[in-house]
């Protein structure tokens, strides 16, 4: 068995036609977040999760956020490659488990929709949790959106 973590944070981006996507869910009405790729904040925490499990390093080693390959990217993709990386190194997920940190929008109503596309790039349950950081900070002030993801995988 081998366990990772991983952290992402991305800021509201300036730009009002930029679609919100976490755990590969577009949020409708919601500010998108400012970033390289779609900024999902979730698909990359869980992303660094599977990576750090395997040691294969984090997701800006093998996606580098300055290639233009990248730009626009859909992060379930570069998940979905995480997590072959992974099983080319003769591992599969058994489960994962994240919570993401937003002040705004109430991300209650899409978070079982998250769980079920997350589990499904991963083929193992992935629980998706919400919280808010109750006003402190860069988070509590609604300047953009984290995630915690930690990642349990097993030799197949
Ligand atoms: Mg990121």
């Amino acid at each position: 068995m081998r366990i990772g973590q991983g952290f992402d944070i991305h800021p509201f981006s300036q730009d009002p036609h930029r679609p919100l996507v976490l755990g590969g869910v577009c949020i409708e009405g919601a500010r998108g977040l400012a970033g390289h790729s779609d900024a999902d904040a979730v698909c990359h925490a869980l992303a660094d999760a599977v990576l750090g499990a395997v040691g294969l390093g984090d997701l800006g080693r093998h996606f580098p956020d300055d290639d233009p390959q990248w730009e626009g990217a859909h992060s379930m993709d570069l998940l979905t490659e995480v997590v072959r990386m992974a099983k080319d190194q003769g591992f599969g997920c058994v489960n994962a488990d994240c919570t993401v940190v937003a002040e705004a929008p109430r991300l209650a109503p899409h978070i079982e929709e998250m769980s079920a596309k997350l589990s499904t790039v991963l083929h193992a349950p992935v629980s998706v949790k919400a919280t808010r950081a109750e006003g402190l900070g860069a988070l509590g002030r609604a300047e953009g959106v984290a995630c915690l993801a930690i990642a349990l995988l097993e030799q197949a």
